[in-house]
Formats: structure tokens, C-alpha cells, sequence
């Protein structure tokens, strides 16, 4: 039996952590949640890596429960390419046609493994095939982790624009098993991290602190796996290391709050807005340097914009902006759009003041016009218990070079 922590979210214990959860995790879902036909939806970086083990842990706990011959159970597979282009209609059409000509009925549970792409899109395969059917999140990146996997909020992108088609439908359960990071791109790993700091800027002050007197040991617990190793013969770790625990309290502290959040604010009102810190701007960036740059590295530009607009505002001293600063920068993300990776990476693009400032004002969050922004009042709390309509000149002045 793997160690595990839960975490509840909509009053019902549904969120697992752990390290190397297969098994758990396959003995809890064929008990608890009984289907005739399991899909796992992964795609083609994932798949190569993990999914064999699903497949023989699949039989081996299936038989041990005896459910081998009573009944006509069945795990199949669907790999999507990885890549948000994947999360279409077009790819979602492809697995229900996958579904349906595996003769899928209601009885059928998808298990979502991968990152926020294939939770989003296998999510909304769920929700609306055969009127929905029940799904579980096995993330599978950082942003996954602690983001993406967890709320319900499941969707697809079109032409027009990200995650306009979509539905709320929660996921029975949520494995989060940190033996996933170890294959995990670094550059993947810290756009997760921007998501955990901005959890903290706004939630807690010692959790922010955590963060910045951990930076080692959280690299060390994650880049330091036998995994990463070419010699790794495919031994596990018996015993939790302090670094994998600490990794471990940070993930779930983070999950923990927008699950906490999620509970009493279902369908985004008030509440679900402050986890949008750095996300106005932050968003507004990504429309204009997307695909080049990743959405963390977007929202961690956008806290620091953020932050210097509460601090313009006389909310924020100007000690907390300098340690929001360097705790983004000592995890490896991008702090303004004028360093030399952020030009590197983007190459001719560039984030026109006048043209920042048109898509907020489309921005869907916004109150007609007004834009809104979460104002920290300090490191780990907001001066309102929600997003603050702030001014466009003030933003302006803030954007302008
Ligand atoms: P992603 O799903 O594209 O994954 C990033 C890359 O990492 C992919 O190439 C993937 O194949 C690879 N990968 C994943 N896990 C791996 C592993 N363990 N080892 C090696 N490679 C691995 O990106 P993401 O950042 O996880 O998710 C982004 C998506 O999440 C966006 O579509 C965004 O809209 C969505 N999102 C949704 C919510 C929500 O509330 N539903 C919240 C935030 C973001
Ligand atoms: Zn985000």
C-alpha cells in the first residue's frame, strides 16, 4: 500500500496524492467505480512511457479482485498527438467515433492521462458521451497537477478562440502521482510552477515563504529522479525522501486551495476570480505569444505586471513586488518581455501596448467594458476578496515601456 494524501473537493474526498499510485489507484476505480469498459486517453509522449504498466497492473488487479471472468471488463486505449491543437472537435469527434465502434455504452469510464490537453478534451468526451459517462484525472504535468484537472471546467478550443465549447462535469477521482514529473520537461515543470506561486501570492504568506526557501530542494526532488538517469533499471524509490516530501506538501497545498475554492464557488462568481491572478495580463500576452511562449510563462510576466499595478495603486509595497520577482526568476520563468530567452523564444512577435489593452477588453471575465484584476494587499493575501475593476489608464501606464 502506497502512502497517500486525499484532499476533498465538492465535500467528497475525490483528490489522491502519492508517489506511484498505479496500482491504488486501478484497485479504487474497479472497485468504486464499476464499468464494463475502461478507456484510457493519452497521447504519444505519454504513451510510450507509461501506458504498458497501466495495461499489465490492469490485469494483474483485475484478477486479484475477480473480476477476470464474471464479467465482460475491458481496459482499451485511444493516443491522441500531444499538442493544443488536439484539444478540437475535430479530435473529440475521432474518440467518440473510436468509442462508438467499440461498441461503448453508458457503462463506460475514460480515464483522462495526460496533461491539461488531454484532461480538458477527454473531459468533455465524458460529459457528453451517452449524456455522459464517469471520468477520472490521472495529470500528468505540474499544471495538471495543480490546475487543470482540478474544477470540472472541461472544454475544447475553436478558430475563434481557447476553451470556448465545453461544459462543467467533475471527475470521479483525481490521481495526482508525482512519478509522472520524473519525464517531465523542465521547461514544463516550471510553467507549473507559475501556477503554484500564484496560488500562494494570493492564499498564504508561509506557503509564498515555503516557496522561496525551497527552491533547491524542489528542483532536487524532481530533476535529481533515478528516471532523468540514462542508467535508471527501473527501480522505485522505497522510502520519501525530505525533498520528495516537501514536493509533495507543495503540490497538495496548492491543489488544496482551488479545490477549496472550486467547492464554494462551483461556477465561477466572485470567488473562482482571484485564482485569475496574473491571468489578465498574463492572458493577453498569451494571445499574442502563443504557441512560442507557454501559458505560465505568460501568467508569471503577467503577476509581475499585476503586481507592480497594486503597488501603483498603494496596495502593495514595493519589497513584496522585488520577492515576487525573484521567487518567478529562481524557478526559471520569464519575469518581463524584454530579457533576452523571452526575445529569443518569440523572435519578431511583440506585445503592442494599444494591442495588450484591445484583448482585455474582450476578455470574457471582464464587467462589460471595466477590466478586472486581482490586487494583492500582500504577499499571500488580495485587497478584495475577488478580482478589483481597475482603470485603463492605470493599466496603460503600468503596460507602457
Ligand atoms: P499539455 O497537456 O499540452 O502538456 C504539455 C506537454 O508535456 C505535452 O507535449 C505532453 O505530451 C507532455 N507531457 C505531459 N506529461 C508528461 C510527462 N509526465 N512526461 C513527459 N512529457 C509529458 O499542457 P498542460 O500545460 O498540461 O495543459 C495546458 C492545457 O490546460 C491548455 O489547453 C489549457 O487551456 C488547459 N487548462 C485547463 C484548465 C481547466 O480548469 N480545465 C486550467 C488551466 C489550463
Ligand atoms: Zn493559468
Amino acid at each position: 500500500e502506497p502512502e497517500v494524501v486525499k484532499v476533498s473537493i465538492l465535500n467528497e474526498e475525490s483528490i489522491i496524492l502519492g508517489f506511484h499510485l498505479t496500482k491504488f489507484m486501478l484497485r479504487d476505480i474497479l472497485s468504486n467505480i464499476p464499468s464494463s469498459t475502461y478507456v484510457v486517453i493519452t497521447d504519444k509522449n505519454i504513451a510510450p512511457i507509461y501506458l504498458s504498466k497501466i495495461i499489465t497492473d490492469f490485469e494483474k488487479v483485475a484478477s486479484k479482485l475477480n473480476l477476470i471472468n464474471t464479467t465482460k471488463l475491458r481496459l482499451i486505449t485511444y493516443i491522441i498527438s500531444p499538442g493544443e491543437q488536439s484539444k478540437s472537435r475535430d479530435t473529440k469527434a475521432e474518440i467518440e467515433d473510436f468509442l462508438l465502434s467499440k461498441a461503448c455504452g453508458r457503462d463506460t469510464c475514460i480515464l483522462a492521462m495526460g496533461g491539461g490537453v488531454i484532461g480538458d478534451l477527454a473531459g468533455f468526451v465524458a460529459a457528453t458521451f451517452m449524456r455522459g459517462v464517469p471520468y477520472v484525472q490521472i495529470p500528468t504535468t505540474l499544471l495538471a497537477m495543480v490546475d487543470s484537472s482540478i474544477g470540472g471546467k472541461t472544454a475544447v478550443d475553436t478558430p475563434h478562440g481557447k476553451n470556448l465549447i465545453g461544459s462543467f462535469w467533475q471527475p470521479k477521482r483525481i490521481y495526482i502521482d508525482l512519478m509522472f514529473l520524473e519525464t517531465l520537461p523542465e521547461r514544463e515543470f516550471n510553467n507549473g510552477m507559475a501556477e503554484v506561486i500564484k496560488t500562494a501570492a494570493i492564499s498564504s504568506e508561509s506557503d509564498f515563504i515555503n516557496l522561496e526557501n525551497g527552491v533547491s530542494s524542489i528542483r532536487e526532488a524532481v530533476f535529481s529522479s533515478p528516471k532523468r538517469n540514462v542508467q535508471y533499471q527501473g527501480a522505485i524509490l522505497a522510502t520519501r525522501t525530505p525533498s520528495q516530501s516537501l514536493l509533495l506538501s507543495v503540490i497538495m497545498t496548492s491543489a488544496k486551495f482551488k479545490a477549496d475554492v472550486v467547492t464554494h464557488d462551483e461556477r465561477e462568481s466572485g470567488l473562482r476570480g482571484l485564482l485569475n491572478f496574473g491571468h489578465t495580463i498574463g492572458h493577453a500576452i498569451e494571445a499574442i505569444l502563443s504557441p512560442e511562449l507557454l501559458h505560465g510563462e505568460c501568467v508569471s510576466i503577467g503577476m509581475i505586471k499585476e503586481a507592480e499595478i497594486a503597488r501603483h495603486l498603494g496596495h502593495l509595497n514595493q519589497v513584496s513586488v522585488s520577492r515576487l520577482y525573484k521567487v518567478l526568476q529562481d524557478y526559471d520563468l520569464p519575469v518581463s518581455l524584454d530579457e533576452k530567452k523571452v526575445k529569443d523564444l518569440v523572435g519578431k512577435k511583440f506585445c503592442a501596448v494599444d494591442k495588450l489593452m484591445e484583448i482585455m477588453k474582450v476578455d470574457k471575465k471582464n464587467q462589460g467594458d471595466q477590466k478586472k484584476i486581482v490586487i494583492l494587499s500582500s504577499l499571500g493575501s488580495t485587497y478584495e476578496k475577488k478580482a478589483t475593476i481597475v482603470s485603463d489608464s492605470v493599466i496603460r501606464k503600468i503596460l507602457s515601456p
